[in-house]
């Protein structure tokens, strides 16, 4: 049976550091503060907000979530980004994804701060992962690659599979493996003979957003499978792997819910913390 790389856990010891970070900086007569754009209504965002908004308010951080219509505009969109930018009291600025059709999603993420930027999406972040410099990393990928490195899986030298080409999770997992010297692969919808690359995969990534599409024929024996898919079904959440197939076969596994969500919340958290930390030195 795989060992469980148990998000809970991991990111409820993980928020306790967080706090104690809060505290000092609070001791210090500085407050930490995080913005979150919704726009529309969105019944996936709202509940990833809501969520944000209580880890903020379990460590002392001021959350504020900013609610706007449907209909906003670019232009307001744009304008409140702007605000946000020149607030002393904001360290930190999210626009939650997807905005509604009609909005420029890559034209509002380019306008935030890049100091502010907490969910690592602007181009100077994520050009900055590209090129080894020091930078905010996007939340989800730092979430897994903080699970991997407290499980002490072997990283060195082993075969690292992302499933997924997204800029969100895909693209900056596969970097952050690089950097830990994994030999990666990305694979997509356009790969030929998936299952061909996930059998090498020491490290297999599932990014894909479609229910249990990972089965245990796909992994090799021993594998650390990460489950990054958050997928509706029936009611249930549940992830892009199978997760009571692969347990049997797999080496280490995320459960969802459980696993890199509840990482990515806490990253988040760091995020915003460090921003703030930045500022205040
Ligand atoms: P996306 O839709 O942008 O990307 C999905 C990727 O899967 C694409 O690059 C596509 O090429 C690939 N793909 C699709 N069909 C495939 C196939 N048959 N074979 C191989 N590859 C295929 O999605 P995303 O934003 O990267 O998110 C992926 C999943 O992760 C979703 O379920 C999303 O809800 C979830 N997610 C979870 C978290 C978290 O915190 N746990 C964060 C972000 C995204």
């Amino acid at each position: 049976m795989a060992v469980l790389l148990d998000g809970k856990v991991l990111s409820e010891k993980r928020m306790e550091e967080l706090k104690a970070r809060v505290d000092t900086l609070r001791a210090r007569g500085k407050t930490v503060g995080l913005a979150v754009i919704l726009v529309g209504e969105n019944p996936a965002s709202q509940v990833y907000v809501r969520n944000k908004g209580k880890a903020c308010e379990g460590l002392g951080i001021r959350g504020d979530t900013i609610l706007l219509p449907e209909q906003t505009s670019q232009e307001e969109l744009e304008a409140l980004i702007e605000k946000l930018n020149q607030d002393e009291c904001v360290d930190g600025i999210l626009v939650q994804l997807p905005l509604p059709k009609h909005l420029d999603e890559a034209k509002a993420l380019a306008l935030i701060s890049p100091d502010k930027d907490v969910d690592g999406f602007h181009v100077e972040n994520a050009g900055r992962l590209f090129t080894g410099q020091p930078g905010v990393t996007a939340c989800t990928p730092k979430g897994i690659l903080a699970m991997l490195k407290a499980w002490n899986v072997p990283l060195a030298g082993k075969e690292a599979v992302v499933i997924g080409r997204s800029n969100i999770v895909g693209k900056p997992v596969a970097m952050l493996l690089l950097n830990e010297n994994c030999t990666v692969t990305i694979c997509h919808s356009r790969t030929a003979d998936l299952a061909a690359h996930t059998r090498r995969a020491d490290i297999l990534v599932a990014a894909v957003g479609k229910p249990r599409f990972i089965t245990a024929g796909m992994v090799k024996p021993g594998a650390a499978v990460v489950d990054v898919g958050i997928n509706r079904v029936d009611g249930k959440v549940v992830g892009d792997v199978d997760f009571e197939s692969v347990e049997k076969v797999a080496g280490y596994i995320s459960p969802v819910p459980g696993g890199v969500g509840k990482m990515t919340i806490c990253m988040l958290m760091e995020n915003v913390i460090e921003a703030a930390e930045r500022k205040a030195n």
